[in-house]
């Protein structure tokens, strides 16, 4: 039997999300019959990873908030032990040619942290480093002009996606790639997309994953976006990862209270049921 484990979920100490305190998150968790909950909160960033101050603000909590981010989780694994097992984790995200930050901020937690999922928000683009999953006016501006086609934004979004993994597989504890489709967040919103390119694109994460022992977020926040529709991890992926042993973990990313589980139909029907 599987776990009934959701591994990416947020709290309090993401800006662009929600005031609620964990346990309104995790009661609807135990209520939905959830075994394991990871917290996967999204880590500072390096002081002007992007050039606009008040997104940056939204983006992720202060360095300085980081001890108290776990000593909220430490107090809720504690409060809910035999009920729910909290995992404690992180969001990561793929710092590009900034990797060094990422290992300074990690290295007091290494022995605490228990699951990591390790996320491409960030490409290059016009005037530095921009969201790929902020607005789509937003990632017009960014990367349209810049990359000349979303051919070679898609490649471009894959070869930092194999970076990740790379860089993922040099940690100890549970790892996951975040959303492997995000690039298709606002796809109803752009140029089309070349769906055999994205879909070979994808395939050819599977070995790598495989080698690296890093599994897959089955992230179903893309069923909640307008302009996206889907899970970020397809069947094609989903199968194939399943062939290769690389393992496959529910996502709600819930960002507030009601989203936790959300979806759940979907991956039992798309992950569980096909793999029995
Ligand atoms: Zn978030
Ligand atoms: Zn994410």
């Amino acid at each position: 039997m599987t776990l009934k484990w959701d591994g990416h979920t947020h709290t309090k100490f993401c800006y662009h999300g929600n005031k609620a305190e964990t346990p309104e998150y995790l009661e609807r968790a135990i209520a939905l019959g959830f075994e394991r909950y990871t917290i996967s909160e999204h880590p500072p960033l390096p002081e002007g990873w992007i050039d606009n101050p008040a997104l940056m603000a939204e983006l992720a909590m202060p360095e300085s908030e980081l001890p108290d981010y776990f000593a909220y989780i430490e107090e809720m694994k504690a409060r809910y032990t035999g009920r729910i097992e909290v995992a404690l984790g992180l969001e990561m995200d793929y710092l590009y040619e900034n990797e060094a930050y990422s290992d300074r901020i990690l290295a007091p937690w290494l022995d605490k942290l228990e699951d990591v999922v390790v996320s491409v928000h960030y490409l290059p683009g016009r005037g530095g480093m921009r969201c790929i999953d902020f607005t789509p006016d937003d990632f017009k501006d960014a990367f349209l002009e810049t990359y000349g086609s979303m051919a070679n934004i898609v490649d471009t979004y894959f070869d930092h996606v194999e970076m990740a993994i790379a860089w993922a597989s040099k940690l100890p504890m549970r790892k996951r790639i975040g959303h492997p489709n995000l690039i298709r967040k606002f796809q109803q919103a752009l140029p089309p997309i070349d769906d055999a390119q994205v879909e070979a694109r994808l395939l050819a994460l599977v070995p790598k994953l495989a080698e690296a022992g890093v599994g897959v977020d089955v992230n179903v926040a893309g069923f909640r976006v307008a302009t996206c529709g889907e899970c970020y991890a397809p069947d094609a992926l989903i199968r194939a990862c399943r062939e290769a042993g690389v393992p496959l973990v529910y996502g709600s990313d819930t960002h507030r209270p009601e989203h936790v589980g959300a979806d759940w139909d979907w991956f039992e029907a798309h992950v569980l049921r096909a793999e029995a």
